[in-house]
């Protein structure tokens, strides 16, 4: 089962991927920690993007597209993957239909966290106190806001057309949007037998190793 999460800067798509992470074994695709991460490398693409990401500006669709292409490619998150903060415009909707297509995929269940900018600030101000991001102070914030729901927009309105959008209230607490997530994932049944048969495959795998260790 791959899964797209939205939601503006703040909404609390990270900690809701990281709860689905560990609860259903999905790898987490956040292009936003990608990024950050190349900068934190020192890369080339890193030192390219640097400044567009503290200025609040989205990076070229290329770029994102060629990061993630390397997940979807891997065959070990086949299936598995939820999609953080990505795709944020419609060429990037695009673009992950073919990647999909090509790697024999597709999306099963898209969630939008809908949460006020009035909500955001608060948590973007909290945020910056925890985690010092360069980009965090409330004109960005704000900025960041307005760009998320302009580019969003389309992008929503496809899903919703495509009958694979569910918007969840992220102003509940984060246990009850956990709740909610996890009775649509559920509702899956397919899915649910994946799980039970990625479970028994691990084990069997671990039975097979110890009995050739032991022959
Ligand atoms: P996030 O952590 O998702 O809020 O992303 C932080 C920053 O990374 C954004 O403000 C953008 O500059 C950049 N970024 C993340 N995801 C994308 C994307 N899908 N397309 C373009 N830029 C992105």
């Amino acid at each position: 089962m791959n899964i797209v999460i939205f939601g503006p800067p703040g909404a609390g798509k990270g900690t809701q991927s990281n709860f689905i992470v560990e609860k259903y074994k999905l790898h987490q695709l956040s292009t936003g920690e990608l990024l950050r991460k190349e900068i934190k490398d020192k890369t080339n693409l890193g030192l390219q993007i640097e400044s567009i990401i503290n200025s609040g500006n989205l990076v070229s669709d290329n770029i994102v597209s060629d990061l993630i292409e390397k997940y979807i490619s891997d065959q070990n998150y086949k299936n598995r993957l939820i999609f953080d903060g990505y795709p944020r415009n419609l060429i990037q909707v695009k673009n992950l239909d073919n990647l999909l297509n090509k790697y024999e995929q597709k999306i099963d269940l898209v969630l939008k966290l809908s949460v006020s900018l009035e909500t955001i600030k608060k948590r973007i101000l909290e945020r910056k106190n925890l985690e010092q991001r360069v980009d965090d102070n409330e004109k960005i914030a704000v900025k960041r806001f307005e760009m998320y729901e302009k580019n969003i927009e389309p992008v929503i309105g496809y899903y919703k057309q495509s009958n694979l959008l569910t918007v969840v209230n992220g102003e509940k607490p984060i246990a009850e949007i956990s709740d909610e997530i996890s009775d649509l994932i559920e509702g899956f049944k397919g899915w649910l037998w994946e799980i039970r048969q990625y479970k028994y495959a691990g084990k069997q795998l671990l039975i097979n190793i110890w009995l050739v260790s032991q022959g």
